[in-house]
């Protein structure tokens, strides 16, 4: 049953592997010279997805999530693995779940290469493996003092679609369906990351908000961060909305975002914008590094505004 299930919805040619599902081990033979870049994710029922969500667009999100880890290191996605709990063998659900999976695996040549199925309530956990040229990976401890801070894409959406579907705030119905999308169905950016090999000095993807997770890269570059609110890339549909205070937490602090916070030196500009150009997304530059620790939050005239949530934490009381 198990074997069949496998077989059935996980098992796919997989040319870019010596060996993929079915033995006790898949092997995998990484290009010469290069290193392995290895993330793991797991996202449980109740906490990262409602069980009315689509299977399919859950076999996206967990897919895309690790693709993000990937992409905030600048590494080529190779090979992933699956582990799944599953409280009955529901033939339409996993038939749904692994077409937004493999669809979302075939955009960014990753192969599904090995994993483990288990009966237990809803939870998946993915490891994904890429490659990066040696002492070119996107790091979280390299931003400088006068680095340029940048955000691709927009920020807030994913956060804002969750307050609404959670009845914390109202939206239009027309702004809700502008900022659905990012929540269930979010772009990981993969090739950014690849192009910003060489150019960033630093690099983490936003899962958990943007302050907090840019928490991190001062905390392990040693710098501090002044940010400019006013500069933040948001969709109109989320603008909209900023006079109110869960908004404003939504675009600072609340995750889900799955875009690329990067650091760059100042004279890197031009050769930032044509990555960005080459990866088809736009980058917006947010704040600067700064040598004295701490983060500031700045508004248009350059006064500190208050920071009161900074991200989210699973062990949070
Ligand atoms: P073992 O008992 O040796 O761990 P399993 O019965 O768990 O083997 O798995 C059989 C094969 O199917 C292995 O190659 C394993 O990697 C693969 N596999 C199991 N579950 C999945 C899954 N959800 N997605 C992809 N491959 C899977
Ligand atoms: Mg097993």
């Amino acid at each position: 049953m198990e074997f069949d299930l496998i077989a059935r919805h996980f098992t796919r040619a997989t040319p870019g592997a010596v060996l993929g599902v079915g033995d006790d081990c898949a092997l995998l033979a990484p290009t010469p010279g290069m290193q392995l870049a290895v993330s793991s994710d797991m996202l449980l029922e109740g906490r990262h997805f409602s069980p009315r969500d689509s299977p399919a667009g859950i076999g996206h999100k967990s897919l895309a999530v690790n693709l993000s880890d990937l992409a905030a290191m600048g590494a080529t996605p190779r090979w992933a693995t699956l582990s799944i709990a599953l409280p009955e063998a529901d033939d339409a659900w996993l038939t749904a779940f692994a077409r937004g999976f493999f669809r979302m695996a075939d955009l960014h040549g990753i192969e599904l290469v090995g994993g483990d199925t288990t009966r237990g309530s809803l939870t998946i956990s993915i490891t994904a493996m890429g490659e990066v040229p040696p002492g070119q990976a996107l790091r979280r401890d390299g931003a400088q003092a006068g680095d340029d801070i940048w955000v691709s894409g927009t920020i807030g959406s994913a956060a804002l679609a969750l307050a609404y579907r959670q009845g914390r705030l109202f939206m239009e119905q027309v702004d809700a369906a502008r900022v659905l999308p990012a929540l269930y169905l979010p772009t990981p950016r993969v090739e950014l990351g690849i192009a910003l090999r060489g150019i960033a000095s630093s690099a983490i993807d936003i899962s958990d908000g943007l302050l907090g997770d840019l928490g991190h890269v001062l905390q392990r570059s040693q710098v501090g961060a002044a940010i400019e609110f006013a500069a933040l890339p948001m969709l109109p549909a989320v603008r909209a909305y900023l006079h109110e205070t869960v908004a404003r937490d939504c675009v600072l602090a609340g995750g889900d975002d799955y875009e690329l916070c990067f650091t760059a030196p100042a004279h890197r500009r031009d050769a930032v914008l044509s990555a960005a150009e080459t990866a088809g997304v736009a980058v917006t530059r947010i704040g600067r590094i700064t040598a004295e620790p701490g983060l500031a939050l700045l508004d248009a005239a350059g006064q500190p505004l208050p920071i009161e949530h900074t991200g989210y934490d699973h062990f949070a009381a």
